[in-house]
C-alpha cells in the first residue's frame, strides 16, 4: 500500500454562523492533519440556492479563523487581520473580498458546477444515474402510500424505465427533471470502515434513489461532495454523526465513478443535558455568541475538543493549547456515544483561560467589554484610563467567569458607592466601635507615602493594624470603600481608587454612623 499524505477537509454550508459543532469538526480535522504533518482543506459547500444567505460565506471564514482554525488550502478572506498572509492563488468570482490558496480549486462549489454536470453525465450513461421527471404531486402520493402500508419512503424508479428517446424528448420539450442514483436492486449489504464506529453495515435495500442534480441543475450535496473529495484528494472525511445515514449512498457514488473511498469518521452527536440534540432552544450554538459573551476562543477550543474526545490513558489533564490537542488527538479516544455539552465545564473552562492570561493581554481582550458599561461611560475621566482599567481588571480576574462581566460587582470602583449605614458595624459592634475603627483606618491610609500605596503594601500595613481583630476593623473599612456585602478585600479597592477616593469614601461613612 501506498503511503499518501493526508488529506482533510471541513465542508460547511454557510448558513450565517459557526455551530459549534462545526467547530467541532473543523478543529477535529485541523488537529488530525497537524498531527500527521498533513493538509486541512476548507471548502464551501454553498449549492443549495434555497438557503443561500447573504454574507455568511464570509462571517463563517471569519470565525474560524478568528478560532485560528487556519486552513492550508481553500478558501480565505484577503481582508481578514487574523489570515496569514497569503498569495492567493485564485479569486472568488462571485464572492467579493474571498480567495483561495491551493491548486484544487475552485474550492467553493457553486463555482464547480460545469464539473459536476460533466460526472452526473458520467452516471448517466453508465447507467448508474438516470432522469426522473416525477412531479412532487406523484412523489407526495409515492410517499403517503408507503407510509401507509409500513413501508420505508424510497422512490419506485419508474423514471429508470424511460427509453433514451423519450428521455431526450422530454427535455426537449422543456420538462423540469432531476438526476438520481441508481441504487443496484441487488447490491445486499453495503459495507464501510469508519475510525469511530469500526465497520458499518447498511443493506442497499434500505437506500434510496437519492437525487443528485436538482431541477435547478444544481448538484445535492451527496453528488458535490463525492466528486469534490475525490478530485481534492481527500483521505480522510471527518464528519458529524448526521451524516451517517448518507455515507452508503457516498460508498455507491464511488464505486460508480471506480474511485477508492477515503476513510470515514463520523462525530458523536453534541447533546442537551437532558440528552436531547444540542438545540437553539435550550443555549446558545453559534461561535460568535459565546465570544460576544466574552468566552476566549482558546477556551472554547479546549472545551470543544473534549466534546466526544479524551486524553485516554488515566489522563486528568483539562487544559490544553491548540498545540498540545494536536499531539495528544487520536480517533482512538473519539467516542461513539454522544458528547453532553456542559456549559459549566466551560464557564470553569473560561475562567481558568482569564485567570492565566497576561494581564496585558486581558486587559486588551475586556476592555471593550468594560467601557460600553452605562458604570464606565458615566464614570470621571480618571477612572477610564489604561492604567486604572488595568488596575480594576487586575483585582476583578479571580472573579471572572466570562470578559463581558467584567467590573459587574465593581461598581464602586467606577462610580461613588450608597453606603447602608446598618451595613457598617462588624456584628454587633456598636456605632462607636464603628466609627473608632474607620477613623483608625483613615489616620493610617492618609500617612502612607505615594510609594506604599501598591496592592501588596496596602495589604499588608491594613492586616498588621487589624492584629487578630480582622473583622473590627476591615470589615467597616471595607464597607464604607464599596457599600457592598461582598467585594475584595479593602486594601484591593484602596489601591484601585487611590489614596484621595479611599479619604473620601471614609469620611462619608464616618459621617453617615454619626448622624
Ligand atoms: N456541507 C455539509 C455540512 O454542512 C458537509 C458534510 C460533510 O462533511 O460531508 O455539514
Amino acid at each position: 500500500m501506498t503511503h499518501c499524505p493526508i488529506r482533510v477537509r471541513f465542508a460547511p454550508s454557510p448558513t450565517g454562523y459557526l455551530h459549534v459543532g462545526g467547530l467541532r469538526t473543523a478543529l477535529y480535522n485541523y488537529l488530525f492533519a497537524k498531527k500527521h504533518g498533513g493538509t486541512f482543506i476548507l471548502r464551501i459547500e454553498d449549492t443549495d440556492r434555497d438557503r443561500f444567505v447573504d454574507g455568511a460565506l464570509e462571517s463563517l471564514v471569519k470565525s474560524l479563523e478568528g478560532m485560528n482554525i487556519v486552513p492550508d488550502e481553500g478558501v480565505f478572506l484577503l481582508d481578514d487581520p487574523h489570515t496569514p498572509a497569503r498569495v492567493a492563488s485564485r479569486h472568488s468570482e462571485t464572492y467579493p473580498g474571498v480567495s483561495e490558496v491551493g491548486s484544487y480549486g475552485p474550492y467553493i462549489q457553486s463555482e464547480r458546477l460545469p464539473i459536476y454536470a460533466q460526472y452526473a453525465e458520467q452516471l448517466i450513461a453508465s447507467g448508474h444515474a438516470y432522469r426522473c421527471f416525477c412531479s412532487r404531486e406523484r412523489l407526495d402520493l409515492l410517499r403517503e402510500s408507503e407510509m401507509a402500508a409500513h413501508k420505508a419512503s424510497k422512490y419506485d424508479k419508474l423514471c429508470l424505465k424511460l427509453s433514451e428517446d423519450e428521455v431526450a424528448n422530454r427535455i426537449a420539450a422543456g420538462e423540469p427533471s432531476v438526476v438520481r442514483l441508481n441504487v443496484p436492486e441487488d447490491r445486499g449489504d453495503i459495507v464501510f470502515h469508519d475510525l469511530v464506529r469500526g465497520d458499518v453495515t447498511i443493506h442497499a435495500g434500505n437506500v434510496d434513489d437519492q437525487i443528485l442534480v436538482k431541477t435547478d441543475g444544481y448538484p445535492t450535496y451527496h453528488l458535490a461532495s463525492v466528486v469534490d473529495d475525490h478530485l481534492m484528494e481527500v483521505t480522510h472525511v471527518i464528519r458529524g454523526e448526521e451524516w451517517l445515514p448518507s455515507t452508503p449512498k457516498h460508498v455507491l457514488l464511488y464505486e460508480a465513478f471506480g474511485w477508492d473511498t477515503p476513510v470515514f469518521s463520523h462525530l458523536p452527536l453534541l447533546l442537551n443535558p437532558d440528552k436531547s440534540k444540542l438545540s437553539k432552544r435550550q443555549g446558545d450554538v453559534a461561535v460568535e455568541d459565546y465570544l460576544a459573551k466574552g468566552y476566549l476562543p482558546e477556551a472554547l477550543i479546549n472545551f470543544v475538543a473534549l466534546l466526544g474526545w479524551n486524553p485516554g490513558q488515566g489522563s486528568t489533564k483539562e487544559i490544553y493549547t491548540l498545540a498540545e490537542l494536536a499531539l495528544a488527538f487520536d480517533f482512538a479516544q473519539v467516542n461513539k456515544a454522544g458528547a453532553v455539552f456542559d456549559a459549566r465545564k466551560l464557564d470553569w473552562l473560561n475562567a481558568q483561560y482569564i485567570k492565566a492570561l497576561p494581564i496585558v493581554e486581558l486587559v486588551e481582550k475586556a476592555s471593550p467589554f468594560l467601557r460600553e458599561k452605562e458604570f464606565f461611560t458615566s464614570a470621571q475621566d480618571n477612572r477610564k484610563t489604561d492604567e486604572y482599567v488595568t488596575r480594576v481588571t487586575e483585582i476583578a480576574r479571580e472573579r471572572l467567569t466570562t470578559l463581558a462581566e467584567i467590573g459587574d460587582e465593581q461598581r464602586f470602583l467606577f462610580v461613588e458607592p450608597v453606603v447602608d449605614s446598618a451595613l457598617l458595624p462588624w456584628k454587633g459592634n456598636s456605632a462607636d466601635t464603628t466609627t473608632e475603627a474607620l477613623v483608625r483606618a483613615k489616620d493610617i491610609l492618609a500617612d502612607i507615602p505615594d510609594i506604599d500605596w501598591t496592592r501588596q503594601r496596602l495589604g499588608e500595613i491594613l492586616l498588621a493594624e487589624a492584629g487578630e481583630k480582622r473583622g473590627d476593623f476591615l470589615w467597616p473599612l471595607r464597607v464604607a470603600l464599596s457599600g457592598a456585602k461582598q467585594s475584595p478585600p479593602p486594601q484591593d479597592i484602596a489601591w484601585v481608587i487611590g489614596k484621595d477616593a479611599t479619604l473620601l469614601r471614609i469620611r462619608t461613612s464616618i459621617r453617615l454612623i454619626s448622624e
